[in-house]
């Protein structure tokens, strides 16, 4: 049998090969030899023809690599989108649909964890029965009542050591034939010994119902196939909603479904209630997972022994069996999208392998994508809303202080301390809520304590040696760290162009933050979340578990802080300094800071005793700022659609960015433009409707000691792009060179830093 061969290269073709004596499905891993190389690769297909040239010089598949497909169709089939829409060789895409362990060229069916049990393989009834087989041997005979006793096997190792039966008795038994020595699969799942959420039995409001009711009709196909978007109001229960559909798709339906959330870590309650529903059918998919623990968990959905995945983006290519719904949590978020090769967008397999499989996606949000917002006013996706929060609790009142004023209040606070990063509003309320005993959560989005350090006699600023951007200053450290590529130094104390010694540290970081929330409330419980205290393995489970437990007044952290966590002791949230996301030089700034400020001011008020929302900024009157004020997602959207027009950018069109980089500067240069000119040569001839902007510097135009230059390229038509990406990728002629060039093509980018 002849069949067609995606091999890791980058080549956009298959190879053909044959299979001798017998036949292999779609999805098998096989090992060939390509050239003078063997390569790990899949059998895609059968072969088409004849392999186009001499049937004598088809050469044998070396080893099938497992017994049946590790790709299983659905997830081929989207595989091969993938291949076609962001322009990458199947091979390559396949690799990244697997367990790190297939991918290295382990067997599908090899490397589980096992252990050696003792079983037992007969009965023995009657007392003599027992007497007979065992005549005098004792210890024999009680090493089989105990097996008996605990269920016909036993660990063969505890045997040994707790229990003290010799390797002799054990494989007495054995040569007596009332019992074998056998490998059992250990199913590795950290998660099984962790508390589930208790499942409380909501009577659903009449908005959840009538989503639920909505979603159900979708899963026995009768409400088309559209994506169904469900724009909910922070606490208006979406999770609920997403159980309801689950249980529909899952228990009544017995069939399979998947849940994507931004990052377990940052999730626990949301997984946590998922497990209190459905148990042991889940399969949480946590980064944390050793590679044997994630290859287990995958086995077990791809046997049918899980039904449910959750997990981050990856978690689209889990082979669940008979997948009936997808489910894509806080589906704005920008980490659904992979930010190296492949850069796919999660949402969009999502949408993809859901028409694949006929299964409904779902996506939710408080703050939908303005692209999947626009989708679903242009009516390509259904929309639902829960429009309210649940059991009529308020959003909470958002207040504004204004950074720029210098009225009296903030003078005063100002002369006591000039680098206060705490409104005396602010300082206020969270003194008021100590002294009630209910939590704070205070948000910047800017680690360390000072986010750049400069001289005051001459305006030097450090600056990384390999990257554009300054260098932060970590108090804890003592060091300055560029966040880029985490280079380190020692803070210097005099400065190297001038010799003055009068050095400020600007900048106000998470850390510096801590440092004046201890100092000013020094009795209360702080806990700080950012990556720099979270990078220990089950560090944010931890960090949000005291906080649940109300052993935390104050939470403060990054953005981190911010995403779909339910802590109902939480009355009041403060914005230390709204500005951040607003300033970075993208399109999505504004989209961004609004998001931001939605989610956390979500996080306020959830329980009975309502709460409020202090926002600091010097831009007021921004209208992402305003809109937030008035929870306001409407209002934003249309205001933000309409700023999109001119220059255009999505949802008006798509976009790709074509990143060029490079050891040496005029290299890269020379590359990018001769990119371009390739670009606009084929867009031109061809007629595409295709416009290139650049190219330019990037935003960072040097990172990790490469210089960094991009081009934009804009168009209405999907398929034009794909063409224009398609040729720059396999038809323009692209060297490495001794600058070690690299090309970069990001479809549909969320970000253009
Ligand atoms: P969202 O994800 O929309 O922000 P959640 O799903 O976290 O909201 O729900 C907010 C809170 O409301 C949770 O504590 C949840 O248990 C609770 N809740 C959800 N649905 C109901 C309901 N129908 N009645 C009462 N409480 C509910
Ligand atoms: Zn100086
Ligand atoms: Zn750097």
């Amino acid at each position: 049998m002849l069949v067609e061969v995606a091999l890791p290269l980058p080549i956009p073709r298959t190879f053909t090969y044959r299979v001798p004596g017998g036949t292999a499905l779609p999805g098998t891993r096989v090992r060939v030899v390509f050239g003078k190389r063997k390569l790990m690769g899949w059998i895609v297909a059968p072969a088409t023809g004849d392999g186009g040239g001499d049937p004598a010089k088809i050469r044998d598949v070396d080893a099938l690599l497992e017994s049946q497909p590790s790709i299983t169709t659905d997830v081929l089939d989207l595989c091969r989108w993938l291949s076609d829409y962001y322009v990458l060789p199947l091979g390559q895409v396949l690799k990244t649909a697997v367990p790190a362990v297939l991918s290295g060229g382990v067997g599908i069916d090899a490397p589980s964890k096992t252990r050696r049990v003792l079983r037992l393989t007969r009965e023995l009834l009657t007392l003599g029965e027992r007497e007979e087989v065992f005549g005098r041997a004792q210890r024999q005979r009680e090493l089989f009542e105990l097996l008996e006793n605990t269920g016909g096997s036993a660990d063969a190792a505890h045997l040994v050591s707790q229990l003290g039966f010799s390797h002799v008795i054990i494989n007495g038994l054995v040569s007596r034939g009332v019992a074998e020595i056998a490998e059992e699969r250990v199913d590795r799942d950290p998660f099984s010994a962790m508390p589930t959420a208790l499942h409380p039995s909501f009577t659903l409001t009449d908005a959840q119902r009538d989503a639920v009711r909505v979603l159900s009709n979708a899963t026995r196909g009768k409400e088309g196939n559209q994506p169904i978007l469900l724009r909910g109001v922070t606490g208006s229960g979406k999770t609920l909603v997403y159980i309801e559909l689950l249980k529909e798709v899952v228990q009544r339906q017995g069939r399979g479904a998947i849940v994507l959330v931004p990052e377990i870590a940052l999730t626990p309650q949301t997984v946590a209630r998922f497990r209190a529903v459905f148990g042991d059918v889940i399969a949480v998919l946590h980064s944390a997972l050793s590679e044997g623990e994630r290859f287990d968990a995958w086995r077990m959905l791809r046997e049918g022994e899980k039904r449910i995945a959750i997990g981050a983006r990856s978690a689209v290519f889990a082979p669940v069996r008979d997948l009936g719904a997808i489910v894509i949590d806080e589906e704005h978020e920008a980490s659904y999208k992979q930010s190296e090769s492949p850069r796919y967008h999660a949402r969009e397999l999502a949408i993809i392998r859901a028409q694949l499989t006929g299964a409904v996606c779902l996506l939710g949000s408080a703050t939908p994508a303005l692209e999947s917002w626009h989708n679903a006013k242009a009516g390509k996706y259904k929309l639902l809303e829960l429009p309210v929060r649940v059991e009529g609790r308020p959003l909470p009142p958002v207040e504004v202080v204004d950074l720029r004023r210098k009225d009296a209040n903030v003078k005063v606070a100002a002369a006591l301390n000039p680098n206060a990063s705490l409104s005396p509003r602010l300082v206020e309320l969270i003194w008021d809520r100590l002294g009630k005993n209910e939590q704070t959560i205070l948000l910047l989005n800017r680690r360390g304590y000072a986010t750049f350090v400069q001289c005051r006699s001459c305006g030097e600023v450090w600056h990384c040696p390999n990257c554009n951007v300054s260098l932060t200053f970590h108090r804890g450290r003592k060091r300055l760290v560029c966040h880029y590529c985490l280079h380190e130094e020692s803070p210097p104390s005099v400065c190297p162009r001038c010799m003055s010694q009068d050095i400020s540290f600007k900048g106000v970081g998470t850390e510096q933050v801590e440092r004046e929330v201890i100092e000013t409330f020094p009795q209360a419980r702080i806990a700080r979340m950012d990556v720099d205290t979270t990078s220990a393995k089950w560090a944010h489970h931890d960090i949000l578990g005291r906080v649940e437990r109300g052993e935390v007044d104050i939470l403060l952290g990054t953005q981190m802080i911010a995403k779909g966590l339910d802590f109902p002791g939480v009355t009041l949230v403060g914005v230390v300094n709204a500005d951040v996301a607003m300033n970075l030089p993208d399109f999505r700034a504004s989209e961004r800071t609004f998001q931001l400020l939605t989610q956390v001011a979500g996080r306020a008020g959830r329980g009975e005793k309502g709460g409020a929302v202090i926002v600091q900024t010097s831009l007021p009157n921004h209208y992402a700022i305003k809109c937030a004020l008035e929870h306001d997602y409407i209002g934003f959207a249309e205001r933000e659609i309409e700023d999109r027009k001119g220059p255009r950018y999505p949802p008006h069109l798509r976009l790709s960015n074509i990143i060029i980089s490079g050891t040496e500067e005029r290299a890269t240069i020379a590359e990018v433009e001769k990119a371009a000119a390739y670009v606009n040569g084929v867009i031109a001839s061809n007629r595409w409707p295709v416009t290139l902007t650049g190219p330019a510097p990037a935003p960072i135009d040097r990172i990790r000691g490469r210089w960094r230059w991009h081009f934009l390229l804009r168009s209405e038509s999907a398929k034009a792009m794909g063409l224009v990406l398609r040729s720059l990728q396999y038809r323009y002629e692209f060297k490495a060179g001794p600058a070690e060039l690299r090309l970069v093509m990001d479809r549909d980018p969320v970000s253009l830093l």
